[in-house]
Order: C-alpha cells, then structure tokens, then sequence
C-alpha cells in the first residue's frame, strides 16, 4: 500500500512538473503570437487543469491489463513478423511506430465522429469555446482510453514498443512525448502557419479548423501528420481561421457533469452526420 501511494505520488510531481513546463512555454507564445484575445485563465481552463491529472493517472492503469494480453496472443500468432521487425534499426521501428500509431490514431478519431455512442464521449472535447495549449488534454476519460487502445493496439502487437514497461527503450518514449507535445502545439492560440511545410506536419491552423462549430468539424482528424487527411479524403486547410469554436448541444459546466453527461444524454441530442469530405 506504501508503495502504491508513493508510485502515485511520483506521478502527480512528474504530471506537475510537466504542467509548469507546458505553461512556461506555451503561455509566453500565446501572449507573443495570439491568434485570438483571451485571458490565460479563462473559462473552464480549472476544468482541463482537472481532465489533465485524470487522463494522466486512469487511462495509463486501465491500459496494461489488455496490452499485455495483446502481446501474448500477438507473440503466439505472428512470432515471426515480431522477429523481423525487431531485427530492424532503431530508425526503422521508431518511423514505424510513428506512421503506425498515427494511422491508427486517425481512424480512432474519426469513428470518434462517426459513431454517435462514441461522440457523446468525444463531443467534451470539441465543447471547448475558447482554443489554447489546454484543450489538448480536456478528454472524457472514456474518449481518452478508446484513442490510446485503437492507437497503442498495433504498435504492442507488432512489438514495435516494450510490452513490460512504457517507460522502456527510446521508441515509446519518442512517440509519446513528441505525440504529446505535438497535441498541445496544434490546440495552441497562436496564429503561426507553417507554409509549404503544412503538408508534412499538422498545425494549429490544421486543427483549429476540426474545433470549428458545426459539421464542418468533420476533417482534420489526424494528430501530426496531415497528409493522412488527404490520403482518406478528409483534408481541410483554407487560407483563413475558423469564426467559432465548439459544439451546438449544451455541455455541463462542472467536470463531475461532464463526466456524466455521455452517460445521460437523450440519443436525439448526440446523433452526428458526417457530410462529404470537405475540399482543401
Ligand atoms: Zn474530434
Ligand atoms: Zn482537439
């Protein structure tokens, strides 16, 4: 029990210590270079303070049980497909994982949309009206975990991370953080574009428009690599910036509400259609 407790106490002081270093980073920038007006500590950011310690401690617990159980039935299908990639350099499996992940990630998110019992969870997401660094990690826990599965399912099956620990080897620690920090950088307010380096590397412009109010939400699923939108026909990235952000059905205000909300919402309020793939 000591030990548990003093495992969950280092997780808190490394979430904080993270927390303080996105915040020196990204509050500067956003005062430097603000797409939009609007206070540091605006409305609801105590409510994604609060989603950012619990997507950092549950969904990371819940996870180990079924990715073990991937591995093991992974190792007895296909050991030597495992074999052959472990076999390859460190670049190779660390481009793979990225490609991989990313992949998966993107059909996670859009189904996301598609499916109206997994938008009631991802609807808290998109309720975000004002759009910083923040909103990155304001995730129903439910949503949280059904990305990370879809998303690390391929990549422990193909041993492409470490099955025991996560914190393992260079590659989970690569794809984490720079998946991480690039999850923050596109919600970011600041109103940098990336020029012809936008087809390679998603942007805040790129996801500021899958925050968009309305249908038009539907594109830009992909976290970092765009041009998996264009591959899949969902590419969206106009020269201008979306007018306003967030959802039409109402959200609850409190963190317990929200957490509840997917849970009571009528069906006719969370039916969502995807339209035709928006053009470029
Ligand atoms: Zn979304
Ligand atoms: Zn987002």
């Amino acid at each position: 029990m000591t030990a548990e407790l003093t495992s969950l106490a280092a997780t808190l002081l490394r979430l904080t210590a993270w927390l303080a270093i996105l915040a020196a980073l990204f509050v500067p920038l956003e005062r430097l270079f603000a797409l939009h007006r609007q206070k540091v500590l605006r409305k609801q950011i105590g409510v994604d303070v609060c989603y950012y310690f619990l997507n950092g401690l549950l969904p990371g617990l819940m996870l180990g049980a079924p990715m073990t159980a991937v591995v093991i039935v992974a190792h007895k299908v296909m050991p030597g497909a495992i074999a052959a990639i472990a076999a390859l350099p460190i670049w190779a499996r660390a481009a793979a994982a990225m490609i991989v992940g990313e992949t998966a990630y993107y059909w996670a998110h859009r189904l996301s949309h598609q499916i109206p019992l997994l938008w009631r969870f991802h609807a808290i997401h998109h309720s975000a009206e004002a759009i910083d660094y923040m909103v990155s990690v304001r995730a129903h826990p439910v949503d949280f975990f059904w990305s990370r599965i879809v998303m690390l399912t391929p990549l422990f099956a193909l041993g492409l991370v470490n099955p025991v620990r996560m914190s393992d080897g260079l590659i989970p620690a690569f794809v984490l953080i720079v998946g991480g920090f690039w999850g923050f950088f596109v919600h970011a307010n600041v109103r940098w574009r990336l020029g012809p380096f936008e087809w390679l590397l998603a942007t805040p412009g790129f996801h500021h428009w899958h925050h968009s109010q309305g249908l038009q939400r539907n594109c830009n699923y992909a976290s970092i690599f765009p041009w998996l939108d264009r591959i899949f026909g969902t590419h969206h990235l106009p020269g201008t910036w979306p007018a306003e952000y967030g959802v039409l059905e109402p959200t609850a205000p409190t963190l317990y509400g929200q957490l509840l909300q997917p849970f009571r919402e009528p069906e006719a309020a969370r039916t969502v259609a995807e339209p035709a793939a928006p053009k470029a």
